[in-house]
């Protein structure tokens, strides 16, 4: 048995012969040059007509997420710029279609990753679409995950939604992947799935003739073997528990909220009985704006998903441009380190008119829809910030106020943070991030980003406490609110609502079920008093044991 460990993104044990997801395929060489450059120019738009169509089939037997997942990934297959450009490559230069599709969707590719940030993480999807056109091109077999025969887990170099939407949790035993994070699609798909996953493990794919694997989701191991191994299934949380109304089993109430980024998102949301939204991340969208929107566009945006919340709790986000996210109205010029430099609330010190008429269609839109809502800043620092931040919200008519905690100093002050305004929310991803000066979006620094880091989760218990100094909530909006286990320990830790991706919302909202407020507690100091993150997740699953 090889043994292996990367960073366990999603907790239980399985075992079970291994599939290997499809590598891209090797680079289709640029000669030698066609004959008849119109007949093979004519084959392009077709093909990627054909990736759509089995895409779009594949959208058809599915619902929520992974349709809205397909469709997105069809409708870039079809996207008539990127045939165009092709074909005239084709035209242009005689090379073989499956190049011209290659250098074409790299170009695009490249224009992305220059725009940064957000847009930059849809590279992942543009060579996606790039390599299942050329597949088509060559009558080969696409990339991605191979039908699955039998309980499998699977082996990945890192996986893109599109060969994830619809994956039959019946069938998949684990992931496993060299790349990615703990914010990865891959962690946040394992966990809606409730399979265990194991990201960030080096070595994974060298030279193994492995045909099964053990996977431990909440330490990280994987064992690889060249013999089979006895068939495991990890016992999936029971969800039977959620009842739609969020606290443990002793009646501490602890909000349990969804986590959307635009109105796509709210029926999964509603579907997972989520007891309202706890993040509401405005920026989503707007992410393609040249312009900023005038507030009676933003007044319907808003209203749009807030109304399916009419009568229960919305916390909105003012925009959180910048870093992994610019917005083009929005700019603030080449920073040597965009996470550090002008983002989310900084934004508006210099252009306090464009926060003020968000706002003001935040506060309409809370109107139009009849939701409870909040306003909360991303990216606080200082009491100061907060202070500022609370006075125009209220001067527009927005009645409860919040900040986001993100940034180590202001995890530091939480007391006098809760003083200028009425709740607080913990940006895990974020924290961590800042906490470990480790970029989160970087795989090789998936263990410091790790939301079980002991660090970490005594930042979390100082907020806590002040939380529960001043009497006023304390939420996590993070990923880490997503981990059942973790859940119910940040609720030992004083947190009162745990906000997250709506799929995640009923294996949560049980988990915080089936034990007391003490048991958290319990937990929660075991984990705090570990020296690393396995050792922390280890204590607090020994303390309900
Ligand atoms: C966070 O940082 O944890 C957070 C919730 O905000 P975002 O992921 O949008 O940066
Ligand atoms: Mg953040």
């Amino acid at each position: 048995m090889l043994r292996l460990s990367g960073v366990g993104v999603s907790n239980g044990q399985a075992a079970g012969p291994v599939v290997r997801v499809a590598e891209p395929l090797p680079e289709p060489p640029a000669s030698p040059a066609v004959t008849d450059p119109g007949a093979e120019a004519a084959r392009i738009s077709p093909a990627a007509q054909a990736v759509a169509d089995g895409l779009f089939a594949r959208a058809a037997g599915v619902e929520g997420d992974a349709k809205a997942v397909l469709e997105t990934t069809a409708a870039m297959a079809m996207d008539p710029s990127l045939s165009s450009r092709a074909e005239q490559l084709v035209n242009q230069r005689a090379v073989p279609a499956p190049r011209a599709v290659l250098e074409a969707a790299d170009e695009f590719a490249e224009s992305l990753r220059a725009t940064g940030g957000y847009l930059a993480e849809r590279v992942r999807d543009v060579h996606d679409v790039r390599d299942r056109i050329i597949a088509e091109l060559l009558g080969v077999r696409p990339p991605g995950v191979p039908t699955l025969l039998e309980p499998s887990v699977l082996l990945a170099r890192d996986l893109a939604p599109a060969d994830t939407a619809d994956l039959d949790p019946d069938l998949v035993l684990a992931l496993v992947t060299e790349e990615g994070g703990p914010t990865s699609h891959t962690a946040i798909l394992a966990r809606s799935l409730g399979i265990p996953a194991v990201v960030a493990v080096r070595g994974l794919l060298a030279g193994t003739s492995a045909i099964a694997a053990e996977v431990d989701g909440d330490s990280g191991a994987v064992g690889l073997s060249e013999e089979r191994v006895e068939v495991r299934a990890a016992e999936r949380t029971d969800t039977v528990n959620w009842t739609g109304s969020g606290g443990t089993s002793d009646g501490t109430r602890v909000k349990i909220l969804a986590n959307v980024g635009a109105a796509a998102d709210t029926a999964a949301a509603v579907s997972a009985r989520a007891e309202g939204v706890g993040l509401f991340r405005t920026e989503f969208c707007y992410l393609a704006a040249e312009d900023e929107p005038d507030v009676a566009t933003q007044r319907a945006a808003y209203a749009e998903v807030l109304e399916p919340f009419a009568g229960k709790p919305v916390v909105v986000r003012t925009l959180d441009a910048g870093a992994d996210k610019p917005l083009g109205f929005l700019e603030t010029g080449a920073e040597p380190n965009p996470a550090l430099g002008v983002r989310g609330l900084r934004v508006a010190f210099d252009r306090p008119e464009v926060l003020d008429r968000q706002l003001a269609a935040i506060a309409a839109a809370a109107g139009d829809s009849g939701a409870d809502v909040s306003v909360m800043a991303p990216m606080v620092a200082t009491p100061e910030e907060a202070a500022w931040f609370s006075e125009r919200a209220r001067t527009a008519g927005i009645a409860r106020v919040g900040a986001m905690v993100e940034v180590p100093a202001a995890a530091l002050i939480a007391g006098e943070l809760l003083e200028a305004v009425d709740f607080v929310s913990i940006g895990t991803n974020d924290l961590a991030q800042y906490v470990f000066a480790a970029d989160r979006q970087l795989g090789a620094l998936a263990g410091l980003n790790d939301p079980w880091q002991p660090a970490l989760l005594r930042l979390i218990a100082m907020i806590g406490r002040a939380g529960v100094e001043t009497g006023k909530s304390v939420g996590v909006c993070g990923e880490a609110a997503a981990d059942p286990l973790l859940g119910r320990v940040l609720v030992g830790l004083g947190v009162s609502s745990l906000s997250m991706v709506a799929t995640a919302v009923p294996a949560v909202g049980s988990a915080v079920a089936g034990v007391s407020l003490r048991a958290c507690e319990r937990a929660a100091e075991a984990a705090l008093a570990a020296s690393d993150a396995a050792g922390a997740k280890a204590a607090a699953r020994a303390a309900f044991e």
